[in-house]
């Protein structure tokens, strides 16, 4: 047997979904991270756009430790305090009016997408149950969410897929305006695509599939599970782009690292997942609403929102510097703090080689795709963090240069 907790362990106990990283880290504390040998990493990857307020913020630890000191779960049998004020807040900063809560993104689209079809087909008839989403977007793991975003990689080989699924290009306004029908229940969108490749939508696309869902009676939604709580320097992408949806989903940095969705919709869609309709065990459990909420207040704070601009210039002029004398970025595109460093075409197809260079010499980020290197550190990351890190990815991409 076994006995070290090591990759070589995991590698025999798990099953084989994922490759992950030859380190096992730790601890963290802010935007810094340490491995089981004490070696210490800058994260510019934030457990990919999740730990909006870095590791371990004090305010969160307190909030999770005092609940957790209280009551811990109730199923949704009964309700919870936390959860009935985090939706109020929640309803409170944005378009909505009503809440689901759920554990993940892929939950959060799921009631999404269920929410959109008992909507389509109560108002429309049983034909009325198209979803019109972006090729290579991503929403989620479950059947339903990998059928709507259409990546084959991720969709085939697990039998018949969801039907009713049309796919345009990300901006294609044209192909838009051809797949949006009196069929179509739900528009959905990534205001910005983030797994492939951290496109922005303009705005103009966005506007037309306000415009769209209005003539057809369909609704928008919005997967902000990577733009929302304050990413884009805007609490939520829509209000950067100016362009309401009816719905929006939110996972990842809700939680700030513990597991914690939101559907968020309208009032008048909301009854449309009617009593029985739709649940979930955890969903909207005590100790995540209660994280959920310290990180709501902490994060929409003009401080904090402005910071993430300003964090973004200092980073995207460094990145942009850094691309050019070592020849290993073309571009650096995204918004606020999801950031996308396209590889040159030396590189083309090495993110995961940069990626792993770079935490060979102490520094997280991720890929999104094969083409582009991926930030998405914390929001509140230190200046002198953002400097070390920086430093360390000038001394990888030097490596780099040279292999
Ligand atoms: C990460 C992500 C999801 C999936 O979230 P999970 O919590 O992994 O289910 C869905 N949509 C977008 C845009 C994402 O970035």
């Amino acid at each position: 047997m076994i006995s070290v907790v090591s990759k070589t362990l995991y590698e025999k106990v798990m099953v084989p979904t994922y490759s992950p990283a030859a380190i096992i880290p730790v601890e963290g504390k802010g935007a810094r991270c340490w491995d089981q040998n004490g070696t210490e990493y800058i994260d510019f990857a934030g457990g990919i756009a999740v730990n909006a307020l870095g590791h371990c913020h004090p305010a969160l630890v307190d909030a999770l430790t005092r609940q957790a000191n209280r009551l811990w779960h109730t199923s949704n049998v009964f309700a919870n305090e936390p959860a009935i004020r985090l939706a109020q807040a929640l309803t409170n900063v944005s378009f909505a009016d009503r809440v689901f809560f759920s554990n993940s993104g892929a939950e959060a689209n799921e009631a999404a997408f269920k929410l959109a079809r008992r909507y389509g087909i109560t108002t429309g008839g049983s034909e009325k149950y198209e979803i019109v989403a972006n090729t290579n977007s991503f929403h989620g793991r479950s059947l339903f969410t990998v059928s709507v975003a259409g990546q084959p990689k991720y969709s085939e080989g697990f039998g018949p897929p969801i039907e009713g699924i049309r796919h345009v290009p990300l901006n294609d306004v044209d192909a838009l305006e051809a797949a949006v029908s009196h069929r179509t229940c739900a528009v959905v969108v990534e205001p910005i695509v983030g797994e492939s490749g951290v496109l922005p939508a303009e705005q103009a696309y966005l506007q037309r599939a306000r415009e769209l869902c209005d003539k057809h009676g369909a609704l928008l939604i919005f997967d902000e599970v990577q733009t929302g709580m304050g990413r884009l320097g805007t609490l939520f992408a829509y209000e950067h782009f100016g362009v309401v949806p009816d719905v929006m989903t939110l996972a990842k940095a809700i939680g700030c690292g513990f597991p914690l969705a939101a559907t968020l919709v309208k009032e008048e869609f909301a009854g449309h997942l009617g009593r029985g309709t739709h649940g979930s065990t955890f969903g909207g459990n005590p100790l995540a609403c209660a994280v959920g909420e310290a990180a709501l207040q902490l994060i929409n704070q003009p401080d904090v929102l402005d910071g993430v601009r300003m964090r973004h210039s200092r980073l995207v002029s460094a990145l942009k510097a850094l691309g050019t004398r070592y020849g290993l970025f073309s571009d650096v595109r995204g918004l606020g703090l999801l950031i996308g460093c396209v590889l040159s075409p030396a590189w083309k197809g090495k993110a995961g080689d940069v990626v792993n260079r770079c935490l060979e010499h102490g520094l997280m980020v991720l890929q999104a795709g094969a083409d582009v290197v991926r930030l998405a550190p914390s929001l509140v990351i230190e200046e002198d963090e953002i400097d070390e890190g920086l430093t360390r990815l000038a001394i990888a991409a030097m490596t780099l240069q040279r292999s």
